[in-house]
């Protein structure tokens, strides 16, 4: 599947989801120097491969009639600064509500360490501005996942498909918290509980085969 045939299936999957609505949201996947992006204005579930435009890493547009999400400078700040070549940003209703009162997300489930552990939340800016991206490249320092104040969140992965599942990952995370903080006091993981995690995923135990 073509990098802009990714677009339209991931972008589909994020409405029917519910993770984004209307025009909102925006995915992109990198290839070397070049990024294809969804564009602005088109609900993502309505998308073509040929709307989807492709600019380069500096911002230069490339290929296609339609202009860039109007996040882009966001994806291309994150770009430069991590390992991503794919990246997913939604206004998924937990995560923003996350986004909305908190400082940061922390880890109640392990499943948490996927993403970095702690979720941090940018400081806010307004949409599409530098300020913004260089909010979201901070808080995305050394973690898979960022969300942004009173904004959504935003996920990198390797893949498009590593990307997307981190997003609803985040947004499953997000659900979990704040349901938890309506029945009670949700147990925030330790480090040490943490460490354990990952040492017990380092090792996992073989189970001897039967003669
Ligand atoms: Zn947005």
């Amino acid at each position: 599947m073509s990098l802009r045939e990714q677009l339209c299936d991931y972008g589909r999957r994020a409405v029917e989801l519910g993770l984004v609505i209307g025009t909102s949201g925006n995915l992109s996947v990198r290839e070397g120097e070049l990024v294809a992006v969804t564009p602005s204005g088109v609900a993502l579930d309505r998308l073509t491969p040929e709307m989807c435009p492709v600019v380069d890493v500096e911002g230069h547009l490339v290929e296609g009639e339609l202009q860039p999400s109007s996040e882009t400078p966001m994806h291309l700040a994150v770009y430069q600064t991590t390992d991503a070549q794919a990246i997913v940003h939604t206004h998924s209703v937990f995560g923003t509500v996350v986004a909305t009162t908190m400082t940061e997300l922390p880890p109640v489930h392990y499943n948490a360490l996927l993403l970095g552990g702690t979720v941090r939340v940018a400081a806010y800016a307004t949409y599409g501005t530098p300020e913004l991206a260089a909010n979201v490249r901070a808080a995305m320092e050394g973690k898979r996942a960022a969300l942004m104040a009173n904004h959504g969140g935003v996920t990198i992965g390797a893949t498009l498909e590593e990307a997307f599942e981190s997003t609803r990952l985040l947004e499953w995370l997000c659900e979990v918290y704040v349901r938890g903080l309506s029945v009670g006091k949700p147990a925030i993981l330790t480090d040490e509980q943490l460490n354990a995690v990952i040492e017990r995923a380092l090792n996992p135990p073989v189970f001897p085969r039967r003669l």
